[in-house]
Order: C-alpha cells, then sequence, then structure tokens
C-alpha cells in the first residue's frame, strides 16, 4: 500500500481516488474549496450545463438512470458526482478548505511534501496533482472596468444576489457558457447586449427531457445505458475524426453549421454579424438550439466593436457607441495554458515545473514530467478533448496511475526517462502542426502558437496508449538507503 495525495476534488480528483482507494492505496485528497465538483461546483450561472450528452459525461462503471435530460444540468452533474465520492468512499478521504501552494520531492527519502496555504505540509510516496484546465477564471480587460458603478462579475464566479430582472446585461465573450446564459437571462432581463470578438460556430443540440419510463427501462436493463454510451461515444469520435482526418467531411459539417445558423438567424444582417471568420473546429464547436434565436429579439443585441471604454454605467465602443449597463458578466473562459503554474512543484535536482514548461506544458501521456518523479497529472498538458467526453479521458488516466502505484516498489521514486517524453512529445506535435487547431488562436494554443491542451486523436487510441503501464519508459530510484544510482524498472516489478 502506498500513500498518494491527489490534489483537487473535481471529476479528476474523484476519478483518481475512486481507482486508488479501490485497489487498497492510502489516499488523502486535498480540495481548497469546499465541496467536491470542481467546474460543476463552481459554474452556478443560469444554463449551466454540460456539452457533452451524460450518458457519455459520466463514469463508464457509474451509469446513472436518472439524468432528466440528455444534457444534464449544472446542479444535476454536482449531485451525480457528490454520489459517486459517497458510493466509493472518497469523501472520508478528504480534506476541505486545503488550499496547496507547494509541493516538493524530497530526494532524501523519495517523498513528496505537500505544503497548503496554512503552512502546514503532508508527506506521501505520489502526487497526483488533479487542478483541472478550467479552474481559473480570466476577467476581461476593460480599459476603465474599475469605474464600472454596477455589478460585474465572471460567469463561473455568478452572483445570485444580483437579480438580473429589468436591468440591462451586458455580456462580454460568446463562448460555451455565453451562449447557455444568453437565452436563459434574455426576456427578463431589460436588455442584453452580447460584446462578440470571435463568433463560434454553432450545431444543433439533440437534448429533449428523459421521462420516468426511461429511467425505469434503464435500471431494469443496463445495457439501455451502455447502448446510450456507445451511441454517444461513437458520434463523437466519429466527429473528431471528421475534423481531423477527413477535411471533406470537415467542410460538410462546416456547411452545415452555416446553414443552421442561417436558418436560425433568419435576417441576413444578423448571420453576416454571427458568421465564423475561421475554419469549423479550430476553436471549440458549441451546441445550442436556442443561442440564436435569443439574439433575434428585438431587446437583445450583438456588438462586434472592440471596446474601447467602461464608465460608471456604460460600455463604449471603438465606434464611439455608448451602451448603458446595470451588470457586466464576463464570460471570458479561463487560463487554460496555466496548468498548475498556481502551485510551486519542485522535482528531482532543484526542478522546478513551471521552468521546466517555459515553453508551454507538456508530459508524457499528459501525466509524466522528466524529474518530477512519483508525480502523475490528471487532465494534464495534451488530453483536452476539441469534442467528446473528458471523463473518459480520466478514466483512462486514473487506470494508468492506478497501475503506476501498484507497480512501483515500496520507498522508490519512478521518473519519465526524458528521451521517452521528448519522443512522445515531438510526435505529438507534429500530429498537431498544420491540424486544424494551429489553424486560428484559441484557449487550446500558447501564445507562441503551441497546443497544449488537446488530445489529437481520438479517446479510443489514448485509451490504447495508456492501458498499461509500462515500466520500461520509467527510471527507478530503488528505496533508499539502498546504493544510489538508477536502474530500469523492468524486471523489477
Ligand atoms: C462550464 C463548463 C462546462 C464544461 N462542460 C464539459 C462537457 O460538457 N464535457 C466535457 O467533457 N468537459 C466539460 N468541461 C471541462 C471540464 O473542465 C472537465 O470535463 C472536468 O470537469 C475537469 O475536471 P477536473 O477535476 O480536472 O477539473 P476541475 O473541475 O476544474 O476541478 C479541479 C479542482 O481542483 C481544485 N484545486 C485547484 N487548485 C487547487 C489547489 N492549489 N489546492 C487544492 N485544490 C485545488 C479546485 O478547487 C477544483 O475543485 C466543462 C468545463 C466548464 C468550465
Amino acid at each position: 500500500m502506498s500513500s498518494v495525495i491527489v490534489i483537487g476534488a473535481g471529476f479528476s480528483g474523484v476519478a483518481a481516488a475512486i481507482e486508488l482507494i479501490r485497489a487498497g492505496h492510502d489516499v488523502t485528497v486535498l480540495e481548497r474549496g469546499p465541496e467536491v465538483g470542481g467546474v460543476w461546483r463552481e459554474n452556478t450561472y443560469p444554463g449551466a450545463a454540460c456539452d457533452v450528452p451524460s450518458a457519455y459525461y459520466s463514469f463508464s462503471y457509474a451509469p446513472s438512470p436518472h439524468w432528466s435530460r440528455v444534457y444534464a444540468g449544472q446542479a444535476e452533474i454536482l449531485d451525480y458526482l457528490r454520489d459517486n465520492a459517497d458510493r466509493f468512499g472518497v469523501y472520508r478521504r478528504i480534506r476541505f478548505g486545503a488550499d496547496v501552494r507547494r509541493a516538493e520531492f524530497d530526494e532524501t527519502d523519495n517523498r513528496w511534501i505537500t505544503t497548503l496555504d496554512d503552512g502546514t505540509s503532508v508527506t506521501s510516496d505520489f502526487l497526483v496533482p488533479a487542478v483541472g484546465q478550467l479552474s481559473t477564471p480570466v476577467l476581461a480587460d476593460l480599459p476603465g472596468g474599475e469605474s464600472f458603478a454596477g455589478e460585474q462579475f465572471h460567469s463561473a464566479q455568478w452572483d445570485h444576489t444580483v437579480d438580473v430582472t429589468g436591468k440591462h446585461v451586458a455580456v462580454i465573450g460568446t463562448g460555451a457558457s455565453s451562449i447557455q446564459i444568453v437565452p436563459k437571462i434574455a426576456g427578463r432581463a431589460a436588455s442584453v447586449t452580447v460584446y462578440q470578438r470571435s463568433a463560434p460556430h454553432l450545431l444543433p443540440r439533440p437534448d429533449f427531457r428523459l421521462t420516468r419510463a426511461h429511467a425505469v427501462l434503464a435500471r431494469r436493463a443496463p445495457v439501455v445505458l451502455r447502448a446510450q454510451r456507445r451511441l454517444w461515444q461513437g458520434i463523437t469520435e466519429g466527429f473528431t475524426a471528421a475534423l481531423h482526418d477527413a477535411p471533406r467531411a470537415r467542410e460538410a459539417v462546416e456547411r452545415f453549421s452555416l446553414g443552421f445558423m442561417r436558418l436560425q438567424a433568419r435576417d441576413a444582417g444578423l448571420f453576416a454579424t454571427i458568421k465564423p471568420d475561421h475554419d469549423l473546429g479550430c476553436k471549440r464547436v458549441l451546441f445550442s438550439n436556442t443561442y440564436i434565436p435569443a439574439l433575434r429579439r428585438p431587446d437583445v443585441h450583438v456588438v462586434t466593436g472592440m471596446i474601447a471604454a467602461v464608465d460608471t454605467a456604460a460600455i463604449t465602443t471603438d465606434d464611439g457607441r455608448r451602451r448603458h449597463a446595470d451588470v457586466i458578466v464576463h464570460g471570458t473562459g479561463f487560463a487554460a495554458g496555466g496548468f498548475l503554474d498556481h502551485v510551486e512543484v519542485r522535482g528531482t535536482g532543484g526542478a522546478v515545473l513551471s521552468e521546466a514548461w517555459t515553453d508551454g506544458p507538456r508530459a508524457y501521456l499528459g501525466m509524466s514530467v522528466p524529474r518530477f518523479p512519483n508525480m502523475f497529472l490528471m487532465y494534464g498538458p495534451n488530453t483536452n478533448l476539441g469534442s467528446g467526453s473528458i471523463v473518459a479521458m480520466l478514466e483512462c488516466q486514473a487506470g494508468y496511475i492506478r497501475q503506476a502505484v501498484d507497480a512501483v516498489p515500496d520507498g522508490a521514486a519512478a521518473t519519465v526517462r526524458p528521451e521517452v517524453e521528448t519522443a512522445y512529445d515531438d510526435g505529438l506535435q507534429a500530429r498537431l502542426e498544420g491540424g486544424v487547431w494551429s489553424r486560428c488562436d484559441s484557449w487550446y494554443r500558447t501564445e507562441a502558437g503551441r497546443v497544449v491542451s488537446n488530445w489529437p486523436g481520438l479517446v479510443r487510441e489514448y485509451r490504447r496508449r495508456t492501458a498499461t503501464f509500462d515500466a520500461r519508459d520509467y527510471d527507478v530510484r530503488p528505496p533508499l538507503p539502498a546504493p544510489s544510482g538508477t536502474v530500469g524498472l523492468a524486471g523489477t516489478v
């Protein structure tokens, strides 16, 4: 039995903890928030819901017959995570309010020392950072924004004490959150003004209420849930393949998306305003049946000018037009490329993770970084998906990490071989170069253009490549005080 510190109790942390607890390891989860859930605890904005059907955006070993819709809302997803954290004994391993500031590998005894904001430390054999890619909200940098006298908040920090009824609401950004928010507040607010910098491609969302009969059937015949999961998996994999490997299919999807948007916009002027200027797929494709109809309302406006100034009561765009606002919603996304940059992580020989990642975060299979022994990242670099369920990726990682923790001898330190990580990363970047994500700026890329968020293939490929922890990819430092030096793990496990 090894001791493992998991940082974070979102889908990733819970997935890793379940797997490790089941294998009999001594797991402690450190979560800075007051509850499990991660993004599903934080994002409570009106209309918050997943954009991958819940039958697939859930653990394969814990299918739920209880989803009320094809795409469950935030509260249901949070309940699902709570239920599973309870069912698999994760809750009693979590320390809430534990904000990790620093983690250092102690080479004298091959253990991680993890330090919290209150200065206390915990030690463990393994470290599993599971801090998410979308957990640090980014506010719009509005010139004069601090002088605004109304309310303003990020979509992920929705202020429920603010009633938008009868108010003039400015929504900055047109990402996944904004397109869920706008239809929910349109008609309730006096006006909604959407400040659009880049228009997203939209596709229909096959969302509908699931009946009680469906729940009963799914409970009695679990094959129904398995079939639904397979169906959505097949559809999202097909969509991914179309975006990456089949230019003709990608173009056909793009034509379909534009046709759908034109049909929904009805008005040529509105369609011209919201027509994307980039190839479909290079930014996140969004699914909504209600966003464009909301834009058609007389009290909803789309503004494409750059925001030049904000004063106490209004936003002025670079065309000189000043529009009144009572509330500003920053739908401006997250510091996705930051990964672990809010935690100081130190490995062997003085290695500092932020310095190792100056050209952008990278890790073998998205999990292992040279010079950081016994550390495995969940939802690490290049493990996000353009479409498909992140939860499916997290399950692969949790299984791989469990195998690693099982395999590494007590007290030993296993580090991915630098040449293995380099060959892996070279291969990955070669596939990404010239691919659809390299064609426009998005949160998938660093400023220098390196795609650090996304996995370039199908989930199926990632599952295959992570199915077995191959000890030959790692160097192991034997348990101290055994003789120093490194030996291959192969043959010792
Ligand atoms: C609004 C929204 C909708 C989404 N919808 C989908 C979807 O439909 N399908 C999909 O596949 N993906 C979706 N995603 C992506 C989502 O990020 C992943 O699916 C998944 O939930 C990530 O889980 P996580 O545990 O890795 O990260 P998070 O959910 O971000 O959890 C990370 C946890 O770590 C904690 N933490 C961070 N730093 C520290 C620290 N220093 N010390 C202690 N604790 C710390 C945080 O408090 C948080 O609880 C969505 C994301 C958002 C924001």
